[in-house]
């Protein structure tokens, strides 16, 4: 193998032929790949059709490799419509519009969170999280990380509406934190969600305001509740029990217009999504809180992140398995956040 040539006593070098392959035989994929360019021995000794071996991998091992490799990276990430990696672009960031032609293969541009003006995709958080790992790109870490706020004048003038986002990493986990707002500042009596409204919530795929007003927001759950009994002959109390996760917010609003003034918190069934509801003493403020745990880094087809996205060929088949978590630790999670920050 040529190790006296290498010129190193690095106690790898020194082990036994049959151990050395022994571990080798415990490495991931990626981490033989990354080890066959450190040198010419590990080359030698990790020898592989690099294009061959990555091409009998299944869809999501063969994910797994890019993401392993991207783990490693600053200045990439691991794409998997492409199944490569791309190179890191600095402008795209979570505010950015028309992000079509910063990433022009469109992967996961279908899929993310936030609104039509704020969304993150995988390989933001996943950045965020390397980044803050590795201590690089310190510039672009901060722009990824940057809270965002947009006020809008309603449509139903004098309505205003804002949404909000707040990213954060807590203990290596990425945090979003999203708050809608929808106020009447005038001394007039609206309804604050008006049937003729213009106002969407997408809390997550699962839960969300579906059309301004909540009787109609309801009047389509009800729709897609029927839909999918009918696909997956369910019962009616099947039906019914589905009906009423689906409508967690419509409810959760009805509720805290009984108690104004008092937090109503409820969890998303079917991702880790913790919500929060808030309506004015006055009735005049309706506030509305999420927090979603994207986990740890991990690759794009990991339940991490795919639990928060719809996929858009699946959504009217199936609304995706439940999710076992504490509710209330995300929101809890936050808190620790932020007073850890404050210290
Ligand atoms: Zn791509
Ligand atoms: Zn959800």
């Amino acid at each position: 193998m040529g190790r006296n040539q290498m010129g190193t006593n690095a106690a790898i070098f020194r082990l036994s032929p049959d151990i050395f392959l022994l571990i080798l035989n415990y490495l991931a994929l990626h981490d033989k790949f990354l080890l066959s360019h450190t040198c010419k021995v590990f080359r030698h000794s990790t020898y592989h059709d690099w294009d061959n071996e990555i091409s009998r991998l299944s869809f999501s091992d063969r994910v797994g490799f890019w993401a392993g490799l991207a783990y490693t990276l600053p200045d990439y990430w691991a794409c998997p419509k492409c199944c490569k990696l791309h190179i890191i672009n600095t402008s795209d960031v979570p505010a950015t519009l028309n992000r079509q032609q910063l990433v022009p293969c469109q992967a996961d541009l279908s899929r993310g969170i936030g609104t039509e003006m704020y969304s993150i995709p995988q390989y933001h958080i996943q950045f965020a999280l390397k980044l803050s790992r590795l201590g690089k790109h310190q510039q672009y870490l901060g722009a990824l990380m940057k809270p965002y706020t947009d006020t809008r004048i309603s449509l139903l003038n004098p309505l205003t509406d804002s949404y909000a986002a707040e990213p954060k990493i807590i203990k290596k986990q990425f945090i979003l934190r999203e708050e809608w707002n929808i106020s009447n500042n005038t001394s007039t009596t609206l309804p604050l969600f008006p049937e003729n409204g213009t106002f969407h919530m997408p809390v997550c795929p699962h839960l969300g305001l579906t059309s301004s007003g909540l009787a109609s927001s309801r009047m389509r759950k009800k729709w897609d509740a029927e839909r999918l009994q009918l696909r997956h002959k369910m019962t009616e109390l099947e039906e019914l029990t589905l009906f009423k996760e689906m409508t967690l917010i419509e409810d959760g609003l009805a509720f805290a217009f009984r108690f104004p003034g008092n937090w109503i918190y409820n969890s998303c069934l079917r991702c880790t999504t913790d919500i929060g509801i808030n309506v004015s003493t006055d009735k005049r403020k309706v506030t509305v809180r999420a927090w979603h745990d994207f986990g740890v880094e991990g690759s794009p087809i990991d339940t991490n992140w795919s639990v928060h996205v719809a996929d858009p060929l699946q959504a009217w088949a199936t609304r995706g398995s439940y999710m076992d978590y504490t509710h209330g630790s995300v929101r809890t999670l936050w808190m620790e956040g932020i007073s850890d920050g404050t210290k």
